[in-house]
């Protein structure tokens, strides 16, 4: 994992709107939520959005149980991912916070880091703050936010048993099997990773006593 090609260029801040969704799209508009299968075309439907970004503008969500609570534009960079980036990681993180924390920090512009999903742990609650299409700086290392999805979990990793929930896990696998699935990720270790497994990270989390094998075998069940 240390041969990661280098990009000559960053791509421009902004880009026009994406005429399709992905897929599993779901749009929060007036109050009714509709959702649309792949390929929808999703420009006309989210009239009441954003029109600069299209439809994937924020009121929108990458997995349909997810709530979209919106980081601040300063946390992360607008992308078109996949296509200008391939996503082939999935970063799990621990918060060291609470949720509330955790969240209110992603949306502070002075934060400069914020990751896609944040899971809460006592019913497994997911907010979704960048999409997936954005990079989200959240690995501490440019080439790894710009191929990944992060999901943190609120908790702090000297605490497991009162932080690492059944219902959180089953929620982030639930979550991880739907990323994977969507972008072709392996569900492996070498492709859903802890930040700590980053190269050059500098932060502990989930640290060891988050249950890899009960999470991966969590996700794979779902998937
Ligand atoms: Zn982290």
């Amino acid at each position: 994992m240390n041969d990661i090609p280098t990009r000559a260029l960053p791509p421009p801040r902004r880009e026009p709107p994406r005429p399709l969704v992905t897929r599993r799209v779901l749009l929060l508009g007036a109050g009714a939520a509709l959702t649309l299968g792949l390929g929808g075309a999703a420009v006309s439907v989210g009239s009441d959005l954003p029109g600069q970004r299209g439809a994937l503008r924020s009121g929108t969500v990458d997995q349909s149980s997810a709530q979209w609570t919106a980081a601040s534009d300063a946390n992360y960079r607008y992308a078109n991912r996949p296509e200008d980036y391939t996503i082939d990681r999935i970063v799990i993180h621990v918060t060291q916070s609470r949720f509330a924390s955790a969240a209110r920090a992603f949306q502070d512009p002075g934060h400069r880091a914020a990751a896609h999903y944040l899971v809460r742990a006592s019913d497994g609650h997911i907010a979704q703050l960048v999409r997936e299409a954005d990079v989200a700086y959240h690995a501490g290392n440019r080439e790894w936010n710009e191929r990944s999805i992060g999901i943190e979990h609120e908790g702090f990793v000297d605490a497991p048993n009162r932080w690492f929930t059944d219902a959180a896990y089953r929620a982030s696998a639930e979550l991880a099997a739907d990323i994977s699935a969507r972008y072709d990720i392996p569900v492996d270790r070498e492709h859903i990773v802890g930040h700590d497994e980053v190269p050059g990270a500098t932060h502990t989390d989930p640290g060891p006593s988050w249950d890899w094998d009960r999470y991966l075998s969590l996700v794979r069940a779902v998937r």
